[in-house]
């Protein structure tokens, strides 16, 4: 048994086919679970009794329990979920002038121990399924459903790793860009991750349209490394070449993300270096402002951000500041989470 929200239209397809039935009937599911909106099997329209039965039999409907929600001033949501087995996860909701935009978590906890996050204080319990990740979506979406509006955007950027959890990811993405279902546009859709090469060259071949994110944060492989324990593994030249190869093949402008740490990434000379890794690509650069949490780690100051900021500019680099919000309920990746067990020790 297995969540019907765990599957594409495609994977459903093969399911008919194998049941020998006819492939349109996975449509007709798709309606009925994300157009009408059921949550039985039994109340979707127009499909027969015996294929009701069937799937009934071999699927079920899961959905997560909203645990805390917290708003900010400037319309951020966070919302803590918990999953059928206890677990904790966390998704965002943020309100731009272009829409909304939900940040998805893909892992409960991660592996990846980047020193200056929060989500890597707690250890990798499990991947997400994809319906969990949908849900995640669903859930809110629904929510913005009853005031006429809907989710825009989607960022796969929250807790966990999503290249650590590549094929449930990949799911997860024909599910919420199908036309049947949330109508995601692929262009409207981002994959974050903190450089996991292997992965890269495989979704280079993933046929959707979808953003790709790497978290930079530093342009030398002895800094990166320091900060970033998967550079011991994918170092910035595994990156670079995973990174030319799909360009080659997509022809997509990636981004690159970089946290301003003070005192550890953001002289100029960490600009020069950043030039120097970038301008090899067609790329955007974001830089983001460091959520502060308790590891000591301090974000740099605007001053400094101006400067690193106006270095790239000069170097005729796609640079843009990135808008901090919702730092009063603690959005920075995972402290919600954090917080959360920390009070249930
Ligand atoms: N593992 C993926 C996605 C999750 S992290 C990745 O590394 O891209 C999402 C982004 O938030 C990454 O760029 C990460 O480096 C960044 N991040 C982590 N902690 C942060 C903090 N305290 N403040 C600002 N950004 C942070």
């Amino acid at each position: 048994m297995k969540s019907i929200y765990s599957v594409s239209r495609e994977s459903l397809e093969q399911y008919f086919i194998s049941k020998k039935m006819p492939k349109f009937r996975a449509t007709q599911v798709f309606e009925g679970l994300y157009k009408q909106n059921v949550n039985n099997l039994f109340d979707i329209k127009g499909l027969k009794k015996e294929v009701m039965v069937m799937l009934n039999e071999d699927f079920f409907f899961n959905k997560l329990d909203i645990i805390d929600k917290n708003e900010a001033e400037d319309g951020t949501i966070k919302y803590l979920y918990r999953l059928a087995d206890g677990s904790l996860i966390e998704t965002v909701l943020m309100v731009h002038n272009y829409g909304y935009s939900v940040c998805v978590s893909t892992q409960v906890g991660c592996n990846m121990g980047c020193a200056f996050c929060a989500s890597g204080e707690v250890k990798k319990i499990r991947d997400l399924t994809p319906d969990e990740m949908l849900l995640q979506v669903k859930i809110i979406n629904d929510d913005l459903k009853k005031q006429d509006l809907r989710v825009t955007n989607v960022v796969i950027m929250g807790i966990g790793e999503p290249f650590d959890n590549y094929e449930h990811v990949m799911e997860f993405i024909k599910i919420i860009n199908d036309d049947r279902a949330l109508e995601i546009g692929a262009r409207h859709i981002t994959v974050s991750t903190c450089g996991i090469s292997s992965k890269i060259y495989d979704f280079a071949s993933f046929p959707y349209q979808v953003n790709l994110a790497i978290s930079l944060h530093f342009a030398t492989n002895i800094k990166r490394s320091k900060y970033m324990r998967i550079n011991n593994t994918y170092s910035l030249e595994s990156i670079a070449d995973a990174l030319k190869f799909y360009y080659q093949k997509t022809n997509r402008r990636i981004t690159f993300e970089y946290i301003m740490l003070n005192g550890i990434n953001d002289s100029l000379e960490d600009a020069e270096e950043l030039a120097k890794f970038a301008s090899k690509f067609n790329c955007y650069i974001n830089l983001i402002p460091y959520n502060e949490t308790d590891n000591g780690l301090k974000r740099s100051s605007n001053e400094q951000v101006r400067k690193f900021f106006d270095y790239l500019k000069k170097k005729n680099l796609n640079v843009t500041r990135r808008r901090e919000q919702g730092s009063d309920i603690a959005a920075a990746c995972g402290q919600l989470r954090v917080n959360k067990l920390k009070e249930e020790l």
